[in-house]
């Protein structure tokens, strides 16, 4: 494997790893850190999650009597990932423009790989270290869920996966994701509009009376996907909307989902005897720390 984290960083970012889909860098991963002299083992979370590849956890034994220590990272990235090509332009790594770059989260996965291989190679004494690459990360932390934490060894960790150069963070919110199906009633749009109750209008007002946005300094919340009616000439009978939560404040989070939910629910009621009904999902993505 390369020697330079640079290196390293434009070979790892080559291999496509779009969430659900990590196999070929999963591969790559545990060769190299095997041959860095740690012990590798793939777990089966992908039998949940329906991807391609399990988390990587690999130990690297240390040679001095110390605690173990973690580091981790996510193999995973977002769309669109595929074919990636990265350039380097005035000291700065760039993607071509059509896909993203991927250093989200590869240059975690590149700087940790690359620091081990430094120590072990100049023989530096160290810790025992833990190391835990997860899968689908970007589409809810599904790897993070479906590891077993109970093997981990380790009293504290370092993720490295935070988006400005020196920043560390020591806490995040706890998130909520929400789903809201509103139910109207169909009809001919043109030949008896009267007979229909449009879902996409009482959705509408109810999103209205929703909050939005930047509730304060520890919370926020947005409805990010709307899906619903099927042609101009139908009165609309179902629309779908996707949204979250977040806070550090497990209070304020409870309170933003409620409002949520009260919004849906008394704009729904209003027009529950034309027919109107509501189901809402609203279920706990991950807690603070
Ligand atoms: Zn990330």
């Amino acid at each position: 494997m390369q020697h330079d984290v640079i290196s390293y960083f434009m070979h790892l970012v080559r291999i496509d790893s779009e969430s659900l889909n990590e196999r070929a860098v999963a591969d790559i991963l545990k060769k190299d850190l095997e041959s860095i002299g740690a012990t590798v083992e793939e777990d089966d979370c992908h039998k949940q999650t329906g991807g391609n590849a399990g988390n990587i956890y690999a130990y690297l034994p240390g040679n001095v009597d110390k605690s173990p220590i973690l580091f981790c990272a996510h193999m995973d990235t977002v769309k669109p990932g595929k074919g990636i090509k990265p350039r380097i332009e005035n000291g700065t790594i760039y993607s071509d423009g059509t896909t993203i770059l991927g250093s989200d989260d590869k240059s975690g996965v590149a700087e940790i790989m690359i620091a081990l291989k430094r120590i072990v190679d100049s023989g530096t004494d160290h810790a025992p270290v833990e190391i835990l690459f997860t899968v689908s990360e970007e589409i809810g932390l599904l790897g993070a869920k479906g590891f077993d934490k109970s093997r981990l060894k380790s009293a504290f960790g370092f993720a490295l996966d935070s988006h400005q150069v020196g920043e560390l963070l020591i806490g995040a919110p706890s998130q909520n994701s929400y789903k809201a199906v509103v139910h109207g009633v169909e009809a001919h749009a043109g030949v008896e509009p009267e007979k229909g109750l449009n879902a996409i209008r009482i959705a509408s007002e109810a999103i209205a009376a929703m909050p939005m946005g930047r509730i304060d300094f520890e919370t926020t919340c947005n409805l990010g996907i709307i899906n619903g009616g099927e042609a101009t000439n139908i009165v609309p009978n179902k629309v779908c909307l996707y949204g979250e939560a977040r806070s550090h404040n497990p209070a304020k989070l409870e309170r933003v989902c409620k409002d949520i939910v009260h919004a849906l629910e008394s704009t729904v009621a209003r027009y529950a005897e034309q027919g109107a009904r509501l189901e809402m999902k609203c279920e706990k993505e991950y807690e603070a720390f």
